[in-house]
């Protein structure tokens, strides 16, 4: 989707989102939990001189899984060979990424759990022995030769733990879920990222940016960007609460980072439907989308600034939407 507080990875992120990465642990900011298991995990198989046991990271996009796999490898000293679920179709694909793995690879797969069936089964033994049974001729002249593998580790992204099957979550050795950022951290993430790109911004123009990035740094690093071209044409270059709010105002995102499609929905269910509760199917018809759309795009975080209820009987929203918008609740 188009939308600039979208969480997903867009081309214009592409090239600014690479140089922005950070390359080791102590550069990347928050997830503490996650961050003090790994370098526990990381300190000790460095020390057996093993390959690090596999590691499923999940959680929304943008909060820095694929950054977080090149770190790994950065803190192991190995390389990443990264691809996708849905770039992997057959098993012979994945039977050649293995083949040409070498000692201690990391190979990065995104987005794991759209990986069809088929491409699993080459998977788990790949995991668990270091494996690859490939099955020789046809009919019952057909014979399975075992072949062996580098050790290597993978590491797993996906933003749904839940739609991967077991016998593949249960071969992570280590499984971590990414949670959204805080405000401070986010803080930091655009001091950061403004400061390797060079643009001058101030402690007060980074907290404005940062409560309307969605807990997200993906977002956050959009946002800046977008904030730094209108500062540049503008104000003179420098980033303040004031030059920001304006260049955000102009961009249509709210102090909560809400854009006009979260109005429109928002607003369509206290407008029409008196604060619900309303069907899925009815809001997503209210603003042209499909209701899968809504139910993972937009509801999330709308349920997660706590604007929005899924309740058995519809969705409601909540005193706080109404406090936001600045309308009165109905009786
Ligand atoms: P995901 O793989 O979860 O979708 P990415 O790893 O691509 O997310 O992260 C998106 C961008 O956000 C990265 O390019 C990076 O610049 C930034 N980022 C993510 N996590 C952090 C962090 N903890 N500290 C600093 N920057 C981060």
């Amino acid at each position: 989707d188009e939308r600039i507080i979208s969480s997903h990875l867009s081309a214009e992120d592409e090239p600014v989102e690479f140089s922005l990465r950070p390359k080791y642990l102590d550069d990347y900011i928050g997830q503490t939990r996650v961050k003090d298991n790994l370098k526990v995990y990381i300190e000790a198989a460095r020390m057996r001189g093993d390959s690090l046991d596999h590691v499923l990271l999940y959680g929304p996009p943008g909060l820095g899984k694929t950054t977080l796999s090149h770190i790994i490898a950065n803190e192991m000293g190995v390389q990443v060979r990264a691809t996708s679920g849905p770039a992997i179709e057959r098993p012979g694909d994945l039977a050649a990424i293995l083949t040409n793995l070498e000692q201690g690879d990391l190979l990065f797969i995104d987005e794991i759990h759209r990986l069809n069936r088929s491409v699993e089964e080459v998977l788990y033994p790949a995991m668990e022995d270091f494996a690859l049974d490939i099955v020789i001729g046809k009919g019952p002249s057909a014979r399975s030769v075992r072949l062996d593998l580098p050790p290597f580790t993978l590491v797993g992204a996906t933003t749904r733990a839940g739609s991967l099957s077991s016998p593949l979550r249960d071969r992570f050795g280590v499984v971590s879920r990414l949670e959204y950022y805080t405000q401070e951290q986010l803080t930091l993430i655009v001091m950061r990222a403004a400061d390797l790109m060079r643009v001058a911004i101030r402690e007060d123009g980074a907290e404005e940016i940062a409560c309307r990035a969605r807990g997200t740094p993906r977002v956050a690093n959009r946002l800046l960007k977008r904030v730094r071209d209108f500062v540049q044409v503008k104000a003179e270059g420098v980033i303040t609460a004031e030059t920001a709010r304006d260049a955000l105002d102009r961009i249509q995102v709210d102090k909560l980072g809400l854009d006009e499609v979260d109005h429109k929905l928002l607003r369509s269910i206290m407008e029409h439907f008196r604060g619900g509760p309303v069907g899925l199917e009815t809001i997503a018809a209210t603003i042209g989308e499909e209701a899968h759309t809504v139910e993972d795009v937009y509801e999330p975080y709308l349920m997660q600034t706590g604007l929005l209820q899924r309740t058995p009987r519809g969705r409601m929203v909540t005193p706080r939407c109404y406090q936001h918008f600045g309308v009165e609740m109905p009786k």
